[in-house]
């Protein structure tokens, strides 16, 4: 398939993974936010949050999971952090892989730009 994040997936595309299991891959993201920026994606292509069903329910819970477990070893974890999920352009979605933004290091603004 011809979308970004499926190539990282596949290895086509290089990336600083910070986490990977089965289900779910974590990486830097190439543009960061924030002093830590890690991008959470399923290695299923999913296009959008709209296009999640009851199937996808325990990778999304993976995708949590694996936020808080790089929160945690980045030591981020109790002064907090910031997850993401753009969805379409309004909210400024640019790839059409569903991906969590995890996002801290800094204070962060509310209500978001
Ligand atoms: P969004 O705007 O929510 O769709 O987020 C897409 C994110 O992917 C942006 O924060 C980009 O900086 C990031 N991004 C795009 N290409 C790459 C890449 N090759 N490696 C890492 N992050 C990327
Ligand atoms: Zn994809």
């Amino acid at each position: 398939m011809d979308c970004l994040f499926c190539k990282i997936v596949r290895g086509d595309i290089p990336v600083k993974k910070v986490y990977e299991d089965d289900r779910v891959l974590a990486f830097e993201d190439l543009n960061p936010q924030a002093p830590v920026h890690i991008l959470v994606i399923p290695k299923k292509h999913i296009s959008t949050s709209l296009d999640v069903t009851a199937q996808d329910n325990e990778t999304i819970g993976l995708m949590l999971q694996a936020a808080n477990l790089i929160a945690r070893e980045k030591g981020v974890a109790e002064k907090g952090f910031r997850l993401v999920i753009n969805c379409n352009s309004d909210a400024g979605q640019t790839v059409f892989h569903i991906h969590l933004h995890m996002l801290a290091g800094r204070k962060m603004q509310w209500p978001p730009g």
